[in-house]
């Protein structure tokens, strides 16, 4: 089986010698490919360390969970080799860091962010998802920011699919955050967000969830469609708007 991706989980440790505190990596889980699951991937625990039970806990379901909800959007919308769908879910899952909450804060501390980050394209930080880990975070929530954050990846993916020839930057951060929180919803709906660009994103989603026509309209479909906005504010007219009052809806032209 061939090795695809990393689990890992990092913190602050105190060097005997220097007295010095160094940042250290252990790998948890290792994403590979196996041809003989029904999703073609699988991750194979590696080391007990910290808190690794919940780290699993919170990783294993994502790989049948995306493969469930992303299959659809691949055969409606993209219609290429079969094994794309699984090639698109490797690569958001490629990279998971859990950090410890101490080693995070100081890490994002000039990135807006509380609970997770996800970094697409070329950045110091490095390509991958980064997720906040304390003693006390239990595995549901962690599996929430897992999914929240693979959502911001799968943007990234999957944007071309609609326009090839844009930047993840063209959307702005609003819409972003429309893409993730649509994803992360379908595992769990009560989420408050306090601040924007999460909590516009999320009172724009709750408006679209008033039209009984669009709550029947599949979830491939909406990422499609979500797709087509950079602008929250365009989103909001041509499209909330009109599933509001049931008017029809013409995606901008890509
Ligand atoms: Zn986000």
């Amino acid at each position: 089986m061939e090795e695809v991706g990393k689990v890992t989980y990092s913190r602050f440790e105190k060097d005997p010698n220097s007295e010095e505190y160094a940042e250290v990596t252990d790998l948890i889980l290792s994403l590979h490919r196996d041809p003989k699951t029904r999703h073609g991937l699988v991750y194979i625990p590696r080391y007990d360390v910290g808190p690794s039970d919940k780290i699993c806990l919170a990783i294993e379901p994502t790989i049948s969970f995306l493969s469930k909800l992303y299959r659809p959007f691949f055969e409606e919308y993209v219609h290429k080799d079969k094994t794309l769908v699984e090639r698109t879910i490797e690569e958001s899952l490629k990279n998971i860091n859990f950090q410890d909450g101490k080693l995070f804060d100081e890490k994002s501390k000039d990135i807006n962010t509380k609970l997770g980050l996800t970094i697409v394209g070329k950045h110091e930080y490095g390509n991958g998802s980064y997720i906040k880990i304390n003693d006390k975070s239990p595995w549901r929530e962690l599996y929430r920011v897992v999914i929240h954050e693979t959502g911001h990846a799968l943007h990234y993916i999957t944007f071309p699919y609609v326009h090839e020839d844009k930047n993840i930057m063209d959307y702005d951060s609003t819409m972003q955050e429309v893409m993730a929180i649509s994803l992360a919803e379908r595992t769990f709906r009560f989420v408050n967000y306090s601040k924007d660009p999460h909590k516009k994103a999320k009172e724009l989603i709750n408006r679209l969830k008033t039209s009984e026509r669009f709550n029947k309209t599949q979830f491939h479909q909406r990422w499609w469609q979500f797709l087509h906005y950079f602008n929250h504010e365009q989103f909001e007219e041509e499209y909330v708007e009109k599933w509001e009052d049931e008017e029809e809806i013409m995606l901008p032209s890509s």
